[in-house]
């Protein structure tokens, strides 16, 4: 089949994410336009259906060919890069299903949620805070996976990165000053904000964690997630439409903070090891270590969508695929480690998205927070919890086979794509914390 261990690596993955696959199923059955053929679709579920064992099965070429009928940059059979093939893969899906449903030209196709959008769909907030009016201004977008910077030196180039990471890490005093001046002139509208912008859950612990990881020359998955979630600096370059408007400059200075503000169902991490230079592209092989378990209430904002509990501070996500990439950029090859568990997936689905969420909604919300008083929701019972075990078998899949392996070998692959799904409370905990919250609301009311 030619190169297409990239296409192999992916789909791999896609396999175990058994709430596509069974969201694919039900969407099939509900669809109404069945004239309209979904290619793509049919064969990925006939490759599901069939089982899998080894990646040169006829309906895995099928599966190939489709796609490659629909994307005709990787129909040349030569290498591709897997997270490309995840993007143009997921939105062929998309695709087709919104053919189907008959609505791509109408204008409300855009609030109905594909089975991609549920399962993989998020959100960030990014907000913005000038420093000359301490106006704030914020952006919501939509993701399917969420690209992460790798901090550390790219191979065989300088090193341009560290100078940043090492003062840019914490937030520094001034930052801090800025953003609380922007809290105390202000109006609830404006404690939102603020509590928009700060993180769901606490990264000190990380902190204290980085300096061992980095005399060890090693980086993790969180010091990566909190370079892409701290606070940056726009030097002279942010458009401020009230600096405009009252007659000063309109380029401005501005705080710039993004975090995760609808945490999906199932969390694909691209981490960036391949980057464009002026030379072309090059591959960043430095290790970057990462956990089975995964709390992304530090990269959360305050103000995020939970589905769960309003005092939770964790957001749980567990692994059970890795993408890996291995060798050079002009030789190298991908491989996946899966993690095969118990096909489950009442608990995922209350994290599936329910609806379309457009970019200004997030002030509703922030109307909502204001109601409920912000400042109340911060400091009283905020609670931690671990996440439930989550059992299985880890694999690694080549090209050629697939064989069980430890799951430290899993854990210690130079990771290119990382899959995560979300992790329920156990029954146990929810029952403990339903427990706990009776008696803080009898100790209140005085
Ligand atoms: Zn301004």
């Amino acid at each position: 089949m030619g190169n297409t261990c990239y296409f192999g690596s992916t789909i791999q993955n896609l396999v175990q994410t058994f709430l596509l696959t069974e969201e694919l199923y039900l969407s099939l059955s509900k669809q109404l336009h069945l004239d309209i053929e979904l290619p793509l679709t049919k064969a990925y579920l006939g490759f599901l259906s069939r089982g899998y064992e080894a990646n040169c099965d006829q309906t895995f070429q099928l599966v190939f060919n489709e796609f490659c009928k629909k994307s005709s940059r990787f129909a040349d059979r030569g290498q591709h890069n897997s997270h490309d093939l995840f993007v143009y893969f997921m939105n062929c899906l998309r695709d087709e299903e919104r053919r189907r449903r008959g609505s791509v030209n109408s204008t409300g196709f855009l609030n109905e949620l594909t089975v991609v959008d549920k399962v993989f769909g998020g959100h960030t907030i990014t907000v913005y805070v000038c420093t000359s009016c301490k106006t704030p201004y914020h952006v919501c977008e939509s993701f399917l996976d969420i690209s992460i910077p790798i901090l550390g030196p790219v191979d065989g180039g300088e090193d341009e990165n560290e100078d940043l990471f090492n003062n840019n890490l914490h937030v520094s005093d001034t930052e801090r000053q800025s953003i609380q001046y922007a809290v105390d002139r202000a109006d609830a509208m404006r404690q939102a904000v603020e509590y928009t912008m700060r993180p769901l859950g606490d990264r000190s612990l990380l902190q204290k964690r980085s300096p061992m990881l980095e005399s060890l020359g090693e980086i993790s998955l969180e010091q990566c997630l909190l370079y892409y979630s701290k606070i940056g600096q726009i030097h002279n370059e942010y458009l401020c439409s009230r600096c405009d408007a009252e007659g000063r400059p309109p380029m401005t200075s501005a705080l710039k903070r993004t975090l995760i503000y609808n945490p999906p169902a199932v969390l694909v991490l691209h981490l960036k090891r391949f980057k464009q230079t002026t030379v072309g592209f090059k591959k960043c092989n430095q290790h970057v270590t990462y956990d089975e378990y995964l709390d992304i209430g530090p990269y959360c904002s305050s103000n995020s969508l939970r589905n769960s509990e309003p005092n939770d501070v964790n957001v749980w996500y567990s692994l059970y695929g890795v993408v890996v990439h291995k060798g050079s950029l002009t030789s190298g090859r991908y491989v996946s480690y899966i993690k095969v568990r118990d096909c489950d997936t009442r608990q995922t689905k209350q994290f599936m998205q329910q609806f379309f969420l457009n970019r200004d909604q997030v002030l509703n919300c922030d109307d909502d927070i204001t109601r409920r008083n912000a400042s109340r929701l911060i400091q009283t019972h905020r609670k931690e919890w671990k996440p439930p075990e989550v059992k299985g078998q880890w694999f690694l899949a080549d090209d050629e086979y697939i064989k069980a392996v430890d799951k430290t070998e899993a854990l210690s692959q130079a990771a290119y794509l990382l899959f995560y799904e979300r992790v329920a409370k156990s029954r146990h905990q929810y029952l403990e914390n339903t427990l706990l919250q009776v008696l803080l609301n009898d100790i209140d009311v005085d």
